[in-house]
């Protein structure tokens, strides 16, 4: 392929790798470095070797694949390491969008630097950067979440610790998990406003904007499909209620809603922007 860019300065140099921004729906969004990296480096480390073998025949690239994913990223990170120090080239393509962000790009991207290996991005789309865009949300500020993993309860507290945020937050989730995801966000955000940004880039491109009740009845007629980014509206400017208050009695108003002692304390220090331990110091001083 005849890629009208600078050959020279955009030349693929011999152990490094590069990760390369790919598609996250429509195959047009793709940039012309990203297609001259594809198409010189040595190999190609994707997440999913089929979906990247699509977008390779459909740019005519012919690569070798390496499969690099979540299950496999130790040995086959090791594997990519040994190639990239004899000398090889490498561009790491994740599951669509960013590599490093919410996919396993990041750890290629530690092993890289303890061993001292030179890499570099070759930038293009991000679902998040896309539906933050998209939803109209957010000015100039925002915060990214990404997946919420763990337990349930790991969850909730994840939720609860970003309850007092003010900017908008960004949240990856899959459609099988939607439902029980609104679930437990409703106990955090109430009765905040939610756009789901579906299908980004795609035919079925879709944003819609809701309220967590909302949401929730929504999807309890609708099964949710296709993939989704969901942007939450940030934390209202309240008054202060706890202004008057000292930490023992700032402490004892959650108690009274039913917290435990230490619960109550994470509260209060979360709304003070302090430390735990300077709550406790606060109040065994009196
Ligand atoms: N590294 C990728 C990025 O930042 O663009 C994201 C990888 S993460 C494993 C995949 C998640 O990104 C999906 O579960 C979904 O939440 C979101 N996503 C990816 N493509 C999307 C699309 N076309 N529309 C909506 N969400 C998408």
């Amino acid at each position: 392929m005849n890629i009208p860019i600078d050959s020279q300065k955009n030349k693929v140099e011999k152990g490094r790798l590069y990760l390369v921004a790919t598609p996250i729906g429509n195959m047009a969004d793709i940039t012309l470095r990203a297609l001259k990296t594809l198409e010189e480096c040595d190999f190609v480390a994707a997440e999913d070797t089929r979906n990247t073998g699509k977008l390779l025949a459909y740019y005519d690239i012919h690569r070798p694949l390496f499969a690099y994913h979540e299950h496999n990223k130790r040995t086959a990170g090791e594997k990519i390491a040994e190639r990239l120090l004899a000398g090889e080239s490498c561009a790491l393509v994740t599951d669509a969008g960013m590599p490093g962000i919410s996919d396993p790009g990041f750890d290629l991207v530690c092993l890289c630097r303890e061993k001292g290996i030179g890499y570099t991005v070759v930038p293009g789309p991000c679902a998040a950067v896309t539906a933050l865009v998209l939803s109209g949300m957010a000015e100039k500020e925002f915060a990214f979440v990404g997946f919420l993993s763990g337990s349930d309860r790991e969850k909730k507290e994840k939720l609860e610790a970003l309850s007092s945020e003010k900017r908008p937050l960004i949240l990856y989730e899959a459609p099988h998990r939607l439902t029980d995801t609104l679930t437990l966000m409703r106990e955090s955000f109430a009765e905040r406003k939610i756009a789901f940004c579906r299908e980004l880039t795609k035919i079925n491109e879709e944003v819609a904007q809701m309220t967590l009740e909302e949401a929730l009845s929504f999807y309890q007629e609708r099964e949710p499909r296709g993939e989704y980014v969901l942007i939450v509206e940030g934390a209202p400017d309240e008054a202060c209620f706890w202004a008057e208050m000292d930490v023992p009695s700032h402490v004892a108003f959650y108690q009274q809603q039913g917290m435990s002692k230490m619960d109550a304390m994470k509260a209060a220090a979360r709304d003070r922007g302090c430390s735990k331990n300077e709550i406790y110091k606060q109040m065994i001083d009196g």
